[in-house]
């Protein structure tokens, strides 16, 4: 295997996707990983493109199949990282990375010890709540279940092989590739 698996996680709010963004604009060694869901496509969503959209049946098939590297529940939906793509991208050269939640992270971590962890921290938890409060015109209580979910996340940090602070974007950015260039 040539290439690194990276797995990434970072609470709700904490500008994952943005800095990810940039990431992929930096280095143009990378393969993101395409993962399947249970859950309903948001607008502008593609099939094939920001996730597999399948079904609890067709999703419980990959599972009874061995399909899935890694595969967890989060807010009622299943969410899974398909073993193969990411085994033959990795073959090919790229180092692959997978934006996934906490426990799917641990999962790959311990089938695939050679893989590493990176987790994307915010300045602090009032900048956090700060972001998440200033994103949408979300309920309170659900800005709160965030916020809760968020510190729970935060409690695995010492799971991690990295950890990244999103003051700016060019910095969270910059410091992900200089760690994926280090172990190239
Ligand atoms: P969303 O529904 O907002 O797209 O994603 C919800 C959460 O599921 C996010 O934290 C996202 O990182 C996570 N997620 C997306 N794909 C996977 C996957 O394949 N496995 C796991 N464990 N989590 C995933």
């Amino acid at each position: 295997m040539k290439g690194n698996i990276y797995v990434i996680a970072g609470p709700s709010g904490v500008g994952k996707g943005t800095v990810l963004k940039r990431v992929f604009q930096l280095d143009d060694n990378l393969s993101l990983s395409i993962s399947a869901t249970t859950r309903s496509p948001r607008v502008g969503e593609i099939d094939g493109v920001n996730y597999y959209f399948v079904t609890r049946e067709r999703f419980d098939q990959i599972v009874a199949e061995d399909g899935f590297l890694e595969y967890a529940e989060y807010v009622g939906n299943r969410y899974g990282t398909p073993l193969k793509p990411v085994l033959d991208k990795a073959a090919e050269g790229f180092d692959v990375i997978l934006e996934i939640e906490v426990q799917g992270c641990m999962q790959v971590m311990d089938k695939l010890p050679e893989a590493k962890g990176i987790f994307i921290l915010p300045p602090s938890i009032e900048a956090l709540e700060k972001r998440l409060r200033g994103r949408e015109s979300e309920p309170d209580d659900v800005i709160r279940k965030r916020l809760d979910t968020a510190k729970i996340e935060l409690g695995h940090v010492n799971k991690f092989d990295y950890f990244v602070v999103n003051d700016t974007i060019e910095n969270a950015a910059n410091q992900i590739v200089n760690i994926i260039k280090s172990n190239r």
